[in-house]
């Protein structure tokens, strides 16, 4: 990391090199953490729009770091994609979902799980075997797990993606097209892929209610995902009135702090029992 400075003298660039260590420590920690099974989930709530009744939760992968805490996955879910850790990382989330949601079922509660899917796996033909063998260990029936995909995933090489995704299909999990409408779209892919669901990206629905644009952009998505048949899900439903704009736009499903924030597992059975009782 040596460049140079006005003078043309070559003056090492201590910042740049810090960064580059650091890196590579994230990467060494993080590989201990999965093998270690020192990341956890958080679950978050989605309800259907209309009744307000909870059809699911959401995985969220959380690493409490040794020394820095509680890290978010924004910092380093992207250090797992850039070093070929996405997919053990997958298959720890999966693995750990399945086996709270068969939990739940054993204490009486049927919790639809979701699972964030790193682009990365969506280009290797055993994916969908890996995921038929987690499902099986759990004994859960494929329709309680659906995959969120990302647009991008599918975009950087959609033969491959469609194979993998085909496969997936075939399994009975769900398919869940996340952050929709953020990626460089190629909808047409809507056309030949079996996906179940449509998940609007929060950076559209938290604000619709003062933002005419971000309005006309739900809606639109919205009518989008009917007309293809998929159940729309928004994110990052913040109030009321968002809540209500989405029921009447025909939004099927909301999650977001207005219903809830993600929660550790064992804090999700008292939140639902709460909401059966009120
Ligand atoms: P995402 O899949 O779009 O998840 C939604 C994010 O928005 C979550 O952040 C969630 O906590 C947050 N959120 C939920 N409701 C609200 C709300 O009402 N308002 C606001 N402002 N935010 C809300 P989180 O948990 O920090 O996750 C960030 C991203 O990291 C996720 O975005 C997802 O792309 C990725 N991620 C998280 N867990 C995993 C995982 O296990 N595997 C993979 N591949 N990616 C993951
Ligand atoms: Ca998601
Ligand atoms: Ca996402
Ligand atoms: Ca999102």
């Amino acid at each position: 990391a040596a460049k140079r400075d006005k003078s043309g003298v070559a003056v090492y660039d201590a910042r740049l090199h810090e960064r580059g260590a650091s890196q590579l420590t994230a990467v060494t920690e993080l590989r201990h953490a999965i093998d270690r099974g020192e990341l956890f989930l958080h679950y978050q709530p989605k309800a259907l729009a209309d009744t307000g009744a909870v059809c699911g939760v959401e995985a969220l992968a959380r690493w409490q770091h040794p020394t820095r805490g509680l890290v978010r996955p924004d910092e380093f879910i992207p250090v797992a994609e850039e070093n070929g850790l996405i997919e053990p990382l997958t298959r720890y989330v999966i693995d750990a979902a399945l086996r709270q949601c068969r939990a739940w079922q054993d204490a009486g509660w049927e919790v639809p799980v979701s699972v964030n899917v790193g682009a990365a796996c969506l280009l290797h033909a055993e994916f969908p075997g890996d995921v038929a063998d987690l499902i099986k260990r759990h004994g859960l029936p494929a329709r309680l797990l659906t995959l969120e995909i990302t647009e991008s995933a599918i975009i950087s090489d959609p033969d491959r993606a469609v194979e993998v995704l085909r496969g997936l299909t075939e399994l009975g999990v769900r398919l869940s097209i996340d952050d929709f409408g953020t990626g460089y779209s190629s909808i047409s892919y809507l056309r030949s892929m079996r996906v179940h669901e449509m998940k609007l990206d929060r950076s559209f629905v938290t604000h619709m209610c003062t933002d005419a644009g971000d309005s006309a952009i739900v809606h639109a998505l919205v009518a989008l995902a009917r007309n293809f048949g998929l159940q729309a899900v928004a994110e990052g439903v913040e109030d009321q009135d968002t809540w209500t704009a989405l029921a009447e736009a025909g939004c099927d499903v909301v999650q977001g702090y207005f219903l809830s924030e993600p929660l550790p597992a064992e804090e999700v059975v008292s939140w639902l029992g709460d909401r059966a009782a009120a």
